[in-house]
């Protein structure tokens, strides 16, 4: 077996990480762990040490760790078909059969899936069918996306643009020239602290219509949104926020991408995300929960409208010229399927809606009244605490003093893994969906203890 000495040598030699400080990881500074097993809510690592990882991942392994159905499933597909495309009508009883499942639990306007590997690659192709769409439409001008401040997408070229935290596009040349972003629904910080939510959200909706306005509507195609902002912060919609946007985009003919990519499956204590907010989207974007992580797959799920529009382009031009060798890949879709059903019959959308409320509530009961806690927000098994130097000015601490990743990084010598979210002192819960209130208390007491540590 090799040694950890031996191991953290190649990783530094030889591993580009993503979302990590490559200077200072070449130098040995960062502390990266190597994980070697999992089992429900907590993970092993190699010093044996085990953690309750209250981010499932990156908000993704939502069934939890070491389910040995879709561990059986993957094999099975692997040993019978590993690989067959997906081209020209091709496919396999899985693919077929996740499709099937999919559209089963999408609501009843969307018409069809295209299956694609990660999050980033399904908002490339969002952004590509609605190109098509315009310009088999005879609106070959309306092409922009307009997206949202604090919006994670992706980081590809197109969804890195849609994507509206600086970090993504410093140094990249992004965002391309056909994305626009919008004001960010993040009320915390609104800048006038006295302006209500609804207030705040029909101020949010008045920007978003001067912005297509100045734009002109015959040049935007997309709006494109998570229901509830998910990297950027955790941040629920404020009062009266969609109900404020989506009669805008209808009157300006501009299409809604729901960016499920998190909220799908489960995660929000519903399937999906966008009725329980009254959304009708247009297309959805959706990854993580549909296979649990346990193989790579993403969708992109396209509404009737949509799919009328696309099957008339076909018609007079050919196949649809977009595709890719791993589209609905056997061994994710058969993942996808055991996933799915272990969702249904260990009822983890209901536990989401029961669990993860209890673990804000928790939370803002142990932390709420704390001299640096500013906001406890969430839903479903979604969570974030806000830190903040001055609760009245709603100063933010010195970004150097890295006070977050100090609190998560005592969380982590406790036992509890939670996240630094990239933009401002949040810490973000997004724990597996079978989370038990036994698991939430630990990841209540951790958290309590940690700030503690670091801001008394
Ligand atoms: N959309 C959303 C809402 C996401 O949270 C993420 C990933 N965190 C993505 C898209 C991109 O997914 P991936 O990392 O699988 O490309």
């Amino acid at each position: 077996m090799l040694t950890n000495d031996q191991l953290s040598q190649w990783d530094r030699d030889s591993f580009l990480h993503p979302s990590t400080h490559l200077a200072q990881h070449a130098r040995g500074e960062v502390q990266g762990r190597i994980i070697i097993g999992g089992e429900g809510c907590y993970i092993t690592d190699r010093d044996g040490s085990r953690l309750l990882d209250a981010f499932a991942g990156l908000y993704c392994v939502n069934v939890g760790y070491g389910r040995t159905e879709i561990a059986d499933a993957i094999a099975e597909q692997a040993r019978e078909l590993a690989y067959y495309h997906a081209y020209m009508g091709h496919g396999t009883e899985a693919s077929v059969t996740l499709s099937k499942m999919v559209m089963d639990r999408a609501p009843d306007h969307m018409s069809k899936v295209y299956f694609g590997q990660g999050g980033s690659d399904a908002n490339e192709t969002n952004v590509k069918l609605v190109w098509y769409y315009n310009n088999i439409r005879g609106l070959p001008r309306k092409k922009k996306i307009i997206s949202r401040w604090r919006a994670y997408h992706g980081s590809g070229l197109m969804s890195g643009s849609l994507t509206g935290l600086n970090l993504f596009h410093r140094k990249f040349d992004l965002p391309l020239d056909m994305v626009r972003h919008t004001t960010s629904p993040y009320y915390y910080r609104r800048d006038t602290r006295e302006m209500s939510e609804p207030l705040f959200s029909a101020q949010c909706a008045a920007d978003l219509e001067q912005l297509i306005d100045t734009e002109g509507a015959d040049t935007i195609a997309a709006f494109i949104a998570e229901p509830m902002l998910g990297t950027g912060g955790i941040v629920p919609p404020p009062e009266g926020y969609w109900e404020a946007i989506t009669p805008i985009l209808e009157k300006h003919d501009i299409l809604l991408i729901a960016d499920e990519v998190i909220t799908g499956f489960g995660r929000l204590g519903h399937m999906f995300a966008s009725p329980a907010y009254g959304l009708t989207p247009d297309i959805m974007t959706i990854a993580k929960g549909l296979t649990s992580a346990y193989a790579p797959l993403s969708g992109s799920i396209v509404s009737e409208k949509v799919w009328k529009v696309l099957e008339q382009g076909t018609d007079e031009n050919g196949p649809i010229g977009h595709g890719w060798t791993y589209s609905a890949h056997p061994i994710g879709a058969a993942a996808g399927v055991a996933n799915l059903k272990l969702i249904d019959s260990l009822g983890l959308v209901e536990n989401a809606a029961t669990v993860g409320p209890y673990l804000t509530a928790q939370m803002q009961a142990a932390l709420g009244d704390h001299a640096h806690v500013g906001d406890i927000r969430g839903e479903g098994m979604l969570t974030a605490v806000e830190l903040i130097a001055d609760r009245d000015s709603r100063t933010y601490f010195d970004p150097d003093r890295k006070i977050t990743p100090q609190i998560v990084a005592a969380m982590g010598r406790r036992g509890v893994i939670a996240r630094a979210m990239p933009q401002g002192d949040i810490i973000g819960f997004a724990p597996p969906l079978c989370l038990t209130r036994e698991e939430a208390d630990t990841v209540i007491t951790a958290t309590t203890e940690a700030v503690a540590e670091v801001l008394g």
